[in-house]
Parts: structure tokens; sequence; C-alpha cells
């Protein structure tokens, strides 16, 4: 446990997520962050969407043809003696359960919002996740540009519909035409937007708060209110708290253009600066491993099969929990108790995927694999013997009837479901008496990607009938009385066998609670 050269690896570490709601501006900043970590030479190269330029993460032929981004992937480069990791997750609003596993992945999360559109959907949704865990998250306010809400206004909502602290570290000058530039509170600065008018000077410092009196931007109007405005949230609002901002009670909240590259390099440095260094993770048992430990341990959070079409590889992403990762280390698989070299693995930079020599607790790696791994399966090295803690199982809520279209196809079909469900890509139902195979997902998009891969993996075509969304409620077995199911509800089992509920809406759940109100429903998050 005393290895200062670990110590010193491992606190470098910043592995976090960002999450948005689509067009909020996560891919450009993405690409702003990764040009100043020397990661590629020129923006566009991360998600070509619009320019038919695929980025090296869109591996997956469906994420080609929608464009979109359907597997997070892990972009790392350095920073001012700082080692980022950058998990991606989908924009899209059909993302899936992956977005929300690979949150389990992070030590913080970094949330954008559009400025004139202020905390949409999916941003709640995925805020909700990261806050469950107490995951530290900082908030980027993007799009200063253009004319947007007032700032004093989105944190207001920020905190009412997220029910976070908010501390400001910057605070806009203007916007839209009108922006001449940031106030920095926590460096205690001006940050210009347009340098050029102001001799040339990106920044000019503040004493007291001020600018000298003798500064062109004094006579600005504009400014002379946001030093009102500082003054009142400075007054009013909460105090800069490291140790809220720890447990997820207080987001620090930044300001900027990514498109126009204002305040994001702003953000990067603040960031890496404060943002937490990797976490110890609980065991099955509620122990505790310091990512100090000497020797390696990891979970498998994904598993992404047919990364390169031509190979048909699967690769298991693991976060290194503990200790350093060497190529060619042997391991323990905790589930099997098998011992698994550790050869042929793989790093994610943002322009090559590159062999790599060394790891340690904090970063992600790739093992090729030839379907060893599960999703939250452990590995660990020598004598730690550990169990992570099991990874959260998301509710589904969109629900599909699934049949193979070629009844003598029978045993692709089977082989194909069992092992897309082994490997967390869609979840698996039955009805409970007359076994009619049903499949659930958090997002539209899984079904899309499982039928592709159900055609070309296992070559077996699908016939898929929406149900629509439904509410999934598990029942305790002793409660079960098939008389339950009526008109409005679906009675099923999941693959553990374990009785649910799939209810056609929430009226049709209070008719049922009311019903029966000694029968408890159970959501699984
Ligand atoms: P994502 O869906 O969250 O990854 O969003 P993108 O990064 O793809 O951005 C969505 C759109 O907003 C694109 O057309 C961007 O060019 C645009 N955009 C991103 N950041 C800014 C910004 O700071 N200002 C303005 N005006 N547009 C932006």
């Amino acid at each position: 446990m005393n290895n200062p050269k670990l110590k010193e690896q491992v606190d470098s570490r910043r592995t976090f997520a960002i999450i948005s709601h689509p067009d909020a501006g996560k891919t450009t900043i993405t690409e702003q962050l990764l040009l100043f970590g020397g990661a590629i030479r020129q923006a566009g190269t991360v998600k070509g969407k619009k320019t038919g330029n695929f980025a090296k993460s869109d591996w997956m032929e469906i994420e080609k043809q929608r464009g979109i981004s359907v597997t997070s992937s892990v972009m790392q480069f350095d920073y001012e003696g700082k080692r980022v990791n950058i998990l991606d997750t989908p924009g899209h609003e059909d993302f899936s359960e992956d977005t929300y596993r690979t949150l389990m992945a992070v030590d913080s999360a970094v949330m954008v919002i559009d400025s004139a559109k202020g905390i949409e959907a999916q941003t709640k949704k995925l805020f909700q996740v990261v806050k469950r865990r107490g995951i530290p998250i900082f908030t980027f306010i993007n799009k200063l540009d253009r004319d947007g809400r007032e700032p004093l206004d989105l944190l207001e909502e920020l905190e009412e519909l997220l029910d976070i602290e908010s501390y400001p570290m910057n605070w806009p000058i203007g916007m839209g035409k009108g922006l001449e530039g940031l106030y920095d509170i926590h460096h205690q600065r001006i940050e210009f937007y347009r340098p050029e008018e102001y001799g040339d000077q990106r920044f000019a410092a503040l004493t007291d708060g001020e600018l000298p009196a003798d500064h062109p931007l004094t006579k600005n109007s504009i400014y002379q209110d946001v030093l009102g405005e500082v003054e009142l949230v400075q007054e009013a609002g909460d105090q800069f708290d490291l140790e809220k901002i720890a447990r997820g009670d207080q987001t620090p909240v930044f300001f900027g253009s990514a498109l126009t590259n204002f305040g994001v390099q702003t953000f990067l440095e603040t960031f890496v600066t404060i943002a937490p260094k990797p976490h110890a993770h609980k065991t099955e048992d509620g122990e505790e491993v310091s990512p100090y430990e000497e020797e390696f341990s990891g979970f498998v959070f994904k598993i992404q099969a047919n990364m390169n079409p031509n190979h048909r590889d699967r690769i298991a992403f693991v976060r290194i929990c503990s200790g350093t990762f060497e190529r060619g280390m042997d391991v323990q698989l905790n589930r099997t108790d098998k011992k698994m070299k550790l050869s042929n693995v793989t790093q994610f930079m943002a322009d090559a995927r590159e062999n790599i020599q060394e790891a340690v607790a904090g970063d992600i790696i790739g093992i090729y694999d030839t379907g060893n791994y599960q999703i939250g399966d452990t590995l660990y090295e020598g004598k730690l013997k550990v169990a992570y803690e099991e990874l959260p199982s998301f509710t589904p809520e969109l629900f599909m009837k699934v049949t193979a279209k070629n009844v003598m196809k029978q045993k692709s079909f089977h082989k194909g479901i069992y092992q897309l469900v082994q490997e967390g890509a869609i979840q698996l139902y039955k009805t409970y008496l007359t076994d009619e195979y049903i499949i659930g997902a958090v997002g539209q998009l899984q079904f899309e990607v499982f039928q592709y891969r159900m055609q070309n993996e296992y070559n077996s075509e699908v016939v898929m009938t929406p149900m629509g969304s439904k509410i999934a409620r598990w029942i305790d077995p002793e409660d079960l009385d098939e008389r339950m199911s009526s008109s409005r509800n679906i009675l099923a089992k999941d693959r553990f066998d374990q009785p649910l509920f799939l209810f056609e809406n929430q009226f049709a759940m209070r008719w049922f609670a009311d019903k029966y109100p000694n029968v408890e429903l159970k959501s699984l998050m």
C-alpha cells in the first residue's frame, strides 16, 4: 500500500463522463478538450454527423448509418500533468442502459446545458443517475455567443429542477452579439471574448473584484450590471465548498461557448485541478478497496461487440479500481475463478487505438474478449480476491414481443438472444404462462441494435411486435395470484423466473395498488 509512485500516478487521473441533452454541444466541447490535450489536430474528427467524416468513436455500422454514437467510447489525453479519461455517452435521445452503466465507471460528470434551453429532459434523467451515486457534477452552460436566458434564471432552474446547490465559477458579461467576456469569480480576473479589442490581452486581473477604473470595459453598462449581479450571488448564494462538490451536493457552474472556443480552456484548467481523483470502490461485502492498493483489480462495465467488422471482436471495458495493469499479467476472474492472461488489451486514444503498457486505478482498459466476460465481472490480481458491488440494473420502459422469422432457425435465435442478454444489450422476459419472449429496453435504439446484431452476428432474422411503453414492477413470488393479471397489465417473469407485472400506465398501476394493498410493487433502481 506504500508505493509513492503508484499514488502519484493514481492521483493524476481524472476520469469523467459528459452528459447532456442532444444538441447542447457535448461533441463540440469534447473536441475542444481533445484539441487542448493534443489528442486530435483538428475539430470535426470526433463525430462527423454533419460532414460525413466518421469518427473513431463511431465503430458500429449502425452508428454510421444513423450518424450517432451508440456506444460509449473512451478518450484519453494528458493535460497539465493530469491524465484525463473522458467516457463518451450517447447524446441521442434513444440512449440506452450503456449510458447509465458508463456512469458507474467515472469519478465525476460534466453536465452541458444550452443557455437558451436550460435543463432538458435527458439531462435530467442522466443527472438523477449521477446524483443517486453521489458523483461530483460540474456544469458547463454553453452557447453564450447566442442570446440565451439570464444566468440567474439558469442557476435558479438548476437548483430547483435538480435539487442541487450551484456555485458560479464565472459570470457572463453580456451574451450573443453583446458578449464581452467572463467575469471569472474563481480566478478573480476578466476573460475577454474579443481580446483584440482590449490590447490583445486575454485576461485582466481584478483588484477587490473590479477592473482598474480606466479600463475601457468599465464604461460598458453591462459590466456595471455584472458587478451588481456577482455581488448579489456572492452575498446571497452558497459559498464554494470542495467538500460539498465531492459529495455531489454542489455543482460548480462554468459559462462559455464551445463553438467559438471561449471559456473551454478555463473550464478544463479549473476542472483538472478541482475534479476528484479516483475513489475507493465498494465490494459486495461492503468493504472498500483503495485505489492505492498495489494489487490490480477492476470491473467490467460494458461489453462491446463488433468494433471491427472484419474481426468480429468483442471488447470488455474495464474500470481499474486499484493497482497497476501490466501487459501479459495474470488475473483471476471472480465469477468463474478462472485465471486469465491479459495480453490483448487496448486503451483508447482519440485518434488511434493504441496498445498500452501500463495503466493504473482510474484508467479504463479494453480487453479483447472471446466470450469470457460479463458485465459486472471483477478481475483481480494475486491474493486480493475481491468482488465489486453488482452494477445496478435499470428498469426498462419499452417492450417488444420477439420471435424468429424462420421457425427452422430456433437454435441461432436462442443463442443470439441469450448471448445478447448476457452482454447486457437488452433485457429478456417471458409471458408467465405461455413463455412468449418479450424484450425490454431503456431506449428505443437498443431494439434496433438488437435486431441488427441478431441478423449480422447470429444470422437470425427477428420479428418484433411493439408493445409500447410499460411500467415494470416486480412482486414477491409468494404474493403472486395469476388472477391478478388483467387487460391493463401483463404478467411476466424475468430471466431469473421472478414474477413482474407490465402495467399499461400509471393509472393501471394505481388501480392495482388499491386493489391489492398488501402486495409490494418493486422497481429495479
Ligand atoms: P451534441 O448533440 O450535444 O453532441 O451537440 P453538438 O456538439 O453536435 O452541437 C449541436 C449543434 O450546436 C451544432 O450545430 C454545433 O455547432 C452547435 N453548437 C455547439 N456549441 C455551440 C456554441 O457554443 N455556440 C453555438 N452558437 N452553437 C454551438
